[in-house]
């Protein structure tokens, strides 16, 4: 297995490193270089590669998944379908329900990007089938998940190392408006409370890096304590994880074991650019990945917009990756259409953080468009919209006069009165 920090530490330049960069652009010796540091990483699958950190675009994960309630293989690939079609860069199978091995092997069969996943889950359900109770759930339980999961192709996991048995003391302090929101640190703050153990995934670190570098399995150390409101934005609890995440990439690092750091989550606007700057300085710089975050908590029906506002911002301020929301987020399973508005909403915000970072493909992309829509190019300008389908479904759903102009101003259009201006007076 090459392992793709390992070898950059070398200063060898990798396939997958020489595909990142034609991907992105950039010279393939400063990628390699920002690997070596752990400030990029590189995902592979067998279909495709993405690099995500330092100088590359901002990249969108789309969760998709099962749940014991919403429980059907074929409505899952028709999301990852969808979300491939509108150009995600990676999925998430964050399934919990059904027969989590087939439905995992074929997300990552059908994925055309790299996928994935949180083992943690699957983990607990099974610990829960065999024993009747969370208590049952092991290390060894833990690992022989993760082991399967690299197996059969994912990429990346989160791995929720910072929730640890010190976070209980917080906890019970109550200072907390919404407790644990994340799924996977719920499990394990309950497991810890119960049994008095401390968390696998902290307690045997080095084992989790092991069993990485086997795979060049990319660690996403998740973020199990983030704030689920505002109210609990940037607490101790927060804090406390991320400081230990920090002392993980360092030990991950010297493995040589990519790592990425994932948070929140729900944040105050006024709040994101700190939390951006104190996650790159404590976590040594590895890629950021944000859920949303979301910027108010009051948007329910609408949180693929709150999100989006959120990622832009977070985006401009160093964020890496961000992970899609949807409209149903807080409500339900999302739905065919809600996957469809998550993903538009959030490549939309990684698109305008690139832009204000000076991104050149970005920058071009936006420049062409204006002079399609300058030109009143409707098919250029459909090709170059960041969804074209919905492009086309609103031209065509309206009665269009002429072929020139749309029926916003008809035939007082102002591109074409001035573009008719400068031919005639040859400006
Ligand atoms: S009609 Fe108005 S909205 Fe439509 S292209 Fe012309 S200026 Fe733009």
């Amino acid at each position: 297995m090459i392992l793709e920090k390992e070898q950059a530490k070398k200063g060898i330049i990798t396939d997958a490193v020489k595909a990142v960069a034609k991907q992105e652009n950039i010279e393939a010796e400063k990628l390699a270089a920002s690997i070596a540091e752990g400030r990029s990483v590189i995902l592979k699958h067998r279909n495709s590669i993405k690099g995500i950190g330092e100088n590359l675009s901002i990249k969108v994960n789309t969760n998709i998944g099962t749940s014991p309630d919403v429980c059907s293989l074929s409505f899952e690939l028709e999301k990852l379908k969808v979300a491939c079609d509108l150009k995600t860069d990676t999925v998430m199978d964050l399934s919990t329900g059904g027969n989590l091995d087939l439905i995992r092997k074929e997300i990552v069969n059908a994925s055309s990007v790299p996928v994935g996943s949180v083992p943690v889950y699957q983990a607990v359900i099974e610990a829960i089938e065999k024993h009747g109770t969370i208590e049952g759930l092991t290390g060894d339980g833990i690992f022989d998940v993760i082991e399967r999961h690299a197996r059969d192709g994912i990429s990346f996991i989160t791995v929720h190392c910072g929730v640890t048995l010190s976070c209980l003391d917080i906890l019970k302090r109550k200072t907390r408006k919404t407790g644990v929101v994340s799924r996977g640190g719920a499990f394990l703050v309950s497991w810890m409370a119960l049994t008095g153990k401390e968390n696998p995934l902290y307690s045997e670190f080095d084992r989790l890096v092991e069993l990485a570098r086997r795979y060049d399995l990319v660690l996403s150390l998740g973020d199990g304590l983030r704030p689920g409101s505002l109210a609990d934005a940037s607490d101790n609890l927060q804090m406390s994880e991320l400081l230990v995440l920090g002392r993980c990439v360092e030990k991950a690092h010297d493995a040589n074991v990519q790592v990425i750091i994932e948070g929140p989550g729900h944040i105050p606007l006024n709040q994101i650019v700190a939390n951006v700057h104190l996650a790159k300085t404590i976590c040594h710089s590895a890629p950021l990945y944000l859920l949303g975050p979301i910027v108010t908590d009051i948007a329910a029906g609408y949180d693929h917009i709150t999100s989006a506002i959120g990622g832009a911002i977070a985006g401009w301020a160093g964020a890496d990756f961000l992970c899609y929301v949807t409209p149903s987020e807080h409500l339900a399973l999302p739905s065919i259409e809600d996957v469809e508005d998550g993903v538009v909403a959030s490549k939309i915000a990684a698109h305008a953080a690139d832009i204000a970072r000076g991104n050149a493909q970005a920058q071009q992309w936006d420049s062409t468009m204006a002079q399609a829509r300058y030109n009143r190019d409707w098919h250029q300008q459909e090709d170059l919209s960041i969804n074209p389908l919905r492009f086309k479904k609103i031209r065509s759903s309206q009665k269009i006069f002429s072929d020139e102009v749309c029926n916003m101003c008809g035939k007082y259009c102002a591109m074409k009165i001035m573009n008719d201006t400068i031919k005639k007076m040859g400006f």
